[in-house]
């Protein structure tokens, strides 16, 4: 049903546009074939899952949001990360579908929890491409006015570096019916203050390359503190991401991070445990 519904509202949103085509060629291009087919056949055979991973507010000492990572539990090859497939969906031409099944999915996975009394902001992890595709930044604000749902959508820097115009602008869509903007990967790539400062962005997420080191380097903390003051000038929070110890999180709070998220906390994982640990945490 998902997939059929996300097909429609894509072929429906296409008609509006020019499609684009890209012709893969070389050595990979089999194999980048062969994974988007076999990602559409996961994708109709419900064989992706989501995985939640919290973010937690440092000074109000609560769960503020989670973040939608996915999984794929392939037949053969068993449990999947999104490391292994998402170049491949990208190239494949298959992102902007897995990514509506993403939405669509987290939009029922935040029902549910609302229903178990859980109001939480899911996160999803947007690919620069799809920032200049409009037939599914139409399709997305579509589902998302729709379903009223509370989201936020996660971006690197770089992915506006490709076509700043047109991924300036779709961002600003998204702002604009509710959707909040983070910066993901944050000193990880193609850093350009010239973007930041133009962005509709209202979270910063520091990359996990300069926490998961942070007591045990001479400069990650140095640029860890510049970055959130950097970010809070800009009037942003930040959250930073790879938090795997205590020591960590108290050199944080000190800095005045506003969120975490990290191992220390909680893995990503399935609905059902998601609900256990906010269940948990609503009795301390
Ligand atoms: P990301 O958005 O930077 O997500 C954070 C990654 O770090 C996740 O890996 C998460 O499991 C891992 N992580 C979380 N806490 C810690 C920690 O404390 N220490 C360490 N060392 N790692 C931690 P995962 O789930 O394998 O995802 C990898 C990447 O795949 C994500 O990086 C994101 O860029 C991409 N991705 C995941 N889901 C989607 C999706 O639905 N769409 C798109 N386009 N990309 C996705
Ligand atoms: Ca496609
Ligand atoms: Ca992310
Ligand atoms: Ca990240």
């Amino acid at each position: 049903r998902l997939v059929e519904e996300a097909e429609a509202a894509l072929v429906e949103a296409r008609s509006a546009h020019s499609p684009v085509r890209h012709h893969l060629v070389g050595p990979e291009a089999r194999d980048i074939r062969r994974v988007a087919d076999e990602l559409r056949t996961a994708i109709a055979e419900d064989q992706l899952l989501l995985a939640y991973q919290p973010k937690i507010h440092v000074r109000r000492q609560e769960i503020s949001s989670a973040e939608a990572l996915v999984r794929w539990h392939h037949p053969e090859r068993g449990l999947v990360l999104p490391g292994d497939f998402i170049g491949a969906a990208e190239d494949g031409e298959v992102i902007d579908l897995l990514t509506l099944w993403t939405i669509r999915r987290a939009i029922d996975d935040q029902r549910t929890l609302l229903a178990a009394g859980h109001d939480l902001r899911i996160f999803i992890n947007i690919s620069g491409q799809l920032l200049a595709d409009q037939a599914f930044v139409d399709a997305t604000c579509r589902l998302v006015a729709e379903a009223d749902a509370k989201l936020g959508f996660e971006v690197t820097e770089t992915s506006v570096i490709r076509d700043p115009e047109s991924a300036i602008a779709n961002l600003q869509r998204f702002a604009d019916i509710g959707i909040i903007v983070a910066i993901d990967d944050y000193g990880a790539g193609l850093s350009s203050l010239a973007y930041l400062k133009q962005l509709p962005a209202r979270e910063l997420k520091i990359d996990k390359l300069f926490v998961t080191q942070l007591t045990s380097s001479n400069r990650d903390p140095l640029i860890v503190r510049s970055t959130i003051d950097l970010a809070h000038a800009l009037e942003m929070e930040v959250v930073a991401e790879g938090v795997e110890t205590h020591a960590a999180l108290a050199l944080l709070t000190v800095m005045g991070c506003d969120m975490v998220q990290g191992f220390l906390i909680s893995r990503p994982v399935a609905l059902p445990a998601l609900m256990a640990f906010l269940e948990e945490d609503q009795h301390h």
